[in-house]
Parts: structure tokens; sequence; C-alpha cells
């Protein structure tokens, strides 16, 4: 029999065993193992030709005891429900690592915005927010950027929703451009929350960043700003990727001049003669690796060709259970993604927080308390890791358990 490449059952799995750890009764596991609410949509939206499409979306809110759920809202012709409920839950995970008071809630529409004009994406938008208006709210649950969703699409979502709410909302939602109440690093903040990741590890390891070679899978938001981060951080970024191919140099890469021709999908591979696959990409002799773009990719057929002494999850769900079992086996030290990842959404917090008061911080600000959040947070899984003798992944998964299932406790849900 092959390995469980399903992400939704693999997370209830690692959710189960998190749990058990920790001495947990089986009623929490039973509460915890799918969301609370799952809600789906199905919008018709004008077409540039005239025609009317009908999209499919959906809201998934895993569990509200802690406060408001949140977490982001994909575009994209591969979502389905199970992975949607599936990442509603990795948010509760990531609140939990990083103590935020909020709850794990996702959405994700299935539609393929590379092929869409503006107008239709704007109208799509709009539709989406007329659909969950009911389910959502800056007290309810706070969507935020995903997978090819951005500022802009953040921006005609608040818009919708201050209509429907007759107020000027901006607590609604998360990721807006700055002039609509957005937060200084935002932008940014998935993939310096990855890069405070690296630094620890590296640390850890007795690695200096400067002269590392890094890998980078995947080279959207999280992924293009991480090259760059460490591109300047001295370290040698030997391989990139997109959807479509990869580009690798032993001797490192530009990274700025690849940066300036990558479209805002994240695609730059296709402007050259790609040197090698994304398969063979995350073979490449290095020091750091990098997943940054879609779930399944070391899986028990490759992980033993993998050659990097530190993996830091900036995707969901890049490594599968038996490639996450082999590399702990090996000593590789694997930061999983509801830690690595973490970095987004806790600047999202910030901008909430922001939102709700009324006044804002600068990017200094931001990234001071956005190190000392993701430190903290890398600390305690590492110390649980070492003390309970379990892999970096089910550690960050008992820790992220823990205030769902206190809260959910004290309020007498099990
Ligand atoms: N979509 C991002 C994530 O998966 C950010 C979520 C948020 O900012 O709420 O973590």
């Amino acid at each position: 029999m092959g390995e469980n490449l399903n992400l939704f059952t693999s997370t209830q799995e690692t959710i189960h065993e998190a749990l058990s750890k920790m001495g947990y009764e089986e009623s929490l596991y039973e509460l915890m193992k799918e969301p609370l609410r799952m809600l789906t949509v199905r919008m018709p939206v004008r077409m540039d030709d005239g025609s009317t499409k009908v999209f499919t979306g959906y809201r998934a809110q895993h569990n509200d005891s802690v406060g408001p759920t949140k977490g982001g809202v994909r575009f994209h012709p591969d979502v389905d429900e199970e992975e949607v409920k599936a990442l509603s839950m990795w948010m509760t995970l990531k609140c939990g690592i990083v103590d935020l008071p909020y709850g794990g809630g996702k959405g994700g529409i299935i539609c393929d915005p590379r092929t869409m004009s503006m107008g239709e994406l704007e109208r799509l938008s709009r539709a989406y927010v007329r659909a969950i208006s009911q389910i959502v709210g800056p007290t309810k649950d706070i969507p935020a950027p995903d997978v090819y969703t951005n500022s802009q699409i953040m921006a005609w979502m608040m818009d919708e929703y201050s209509r429907i709410d007759e107020f000027n909302s901006p607590g609604f939602i998360t990721g807006k451009p700055i002039v609509l109440g957005g937060s200084q690093g935002r932008e940014k903040a998935t993939a310096q929350g990855v890069t405070i990741c690296i630094e620890q590890a590296a640390k850890k390891r007795g690695i200096d960043i400067k002269g590392a070679r890094v890998v980078v899978q995947g080279f959207g938001n999280a992924g293009s700003f991480l090259a760059k981060f460490m591109h300047d951080a001295g370290a040698k970024v030997v391989a990139i990727s997109d959807a479509y191919g990869a580009l690798y140099d032993p001797k490192g890469l530009d990274i700025d001049y690849l940066l300036d021709r990558r479209d805002s999908f994240g695609t730059v591979t296709t402007l050259f003669e790609s040197t090698l696959s994304n398969k063979d990409l995350l073979e490449i002799d290095c020091d750091i690796l990098v997943p940054a773009a879609v779930s399944n990719q070391i899986t028990a057929e490759n992980v033993d060709n993998i050659k990097a002494s530190i993996i830091v999850e900036a995707a969901n769900g890049p490594t599968t259970k038996e490639a996450t079992k082999r590399l702990n086996e090996r000593g590789v030290l694997l930061v999983p993604d509801v830690l690595a990842s973490a970095g987004g959404v806790t600047v999202s917090y910030f901008e909430w927080v922001q939102n709700n008061q009324g006044y804002y911080w600068t990017e200094e600000e931001v990234n001071e308390k956005l190190e000392k959040k993701i430190v903290d947070a890398f600390n305690q899984v590492y110390e649980i890791s070492q003390s309970r003798r379990v892999n970096m992944r089910l550690a960050a998964y008992m820790v992220g358990v823990r205030k769902t299932a206190e809260a959910s406790r004290f309020r007498g849900w099990v």
C-alpha cells in the first residue's frame, strides 16, 4: 500500500497523536478532528464575454473556542472541500503555536485567476463575500490572502463587506493595501517568519547563513521574498523554481534580476532555458531546503535523495508523514509548516489589532514584535521535541493544539 497523501486524514492523525501525547481525552479529538462549521457556496458571476459562470467556494471554521476564526482565502483550480478543511485545522495549529487569540479558518474558490480578467476577479471576490457574509466579520471570522489572492482582492472584499455592514470595516479582512488599513510588513511577513526560523535552525546546527547553499521551491509571495532575504543575508541561493520549472546555478543565482522579471503569479522560469525539473530541484546538494510551493513534495519516494541538513517548510504540507519520520531518523532538522509559515497570520493579527484600535505601527515595531513571536514559538517547539523525544512536527502540533483544547474545556464543550 502507498503512503497516505491525503492532507486531511494525515492532519487528523497527527492531531490525534498530539492530543494523546499531551494526555487529553478522546472527546477533544472528536471535537477537533473536523471544522465546527463548513459552508459551501455557489456563485454566479458575469464573465467579460457576457456569459455567466457558476463558481464553487468554501469557508471552513475549525474551532472558535479561543476567539474568532482566522485564515486566508485561496483561488486555485485544485481547491476542494477536504483541502479547505485541512487548511483550517492548520490555521488553528498556527494560531496556537504563535499564541494568537484566534481559532483556525480557511476559504477557497475553485477557479484559475491566471485566466481571468481583473473585472471577473473583482466580481468573483465580491460575490464570495456576499455569499459568506453571515458567518464572517471582525469578531467572527477574519479572511486574508493565500495562494493566488493578494491585497487588491482583499480591498474588493473589504469594500463589499463594508457595504453590507454599512460601516467601514477594515478589521473584517487582513492583508489589505496600506491605505485601506493594511499593516506595514504584512506582505513580507510569511517570508520573514521563515527567515527567522532558518536563523534559529542554523544556530542549532552550527551553520553560518553567510555562504550557506539554499534551495527554494516556489517563487510566489513566500518563496520570492525569502530568496531575497537569504540572498541579502549572504547565503548562496543556488536554485529556485515556479510551477513550470526550476533554475539552478551552483555559484548562486542573481535573485534581484529574477525578482525583477517575475510576474504577479510568481512565474519566471519560462523566460529562461529551464535547467532542471521541480522534482530534481529537491535533490540538489545544499544546506537549507525551503519548499515554498505546494503539498506532498518530499515523500517516501524521494526522501532518501534529499541532501539538505535543514528543511524549513514555507508551504502547507510539503512533506509527508513517512518522509518526516525518515528525515528525523537521519538527523535532518525539519521546521514544520505550522511553525515556519506562521509569520503571515502573526502580522495579520497585528493588522487586525491596529484596525481595532485605529492606531498604526511602524515597520520596525511590526518586525520587532514578529521576531519575538516566532523566536519564542521556535524555542518552545524545539524544547518539546527534545524533552519529549518527538519530531519537530509532532512537537509543533503538541504546542498548537493546547490553547484550543484548554479553551474548549473551560467553555464546557468537552
Ligand atoms: N494564508 C496565510 C496562512 O495560511 C495567512 C492567513 C492570515 O493571515 O490570516 O497562514
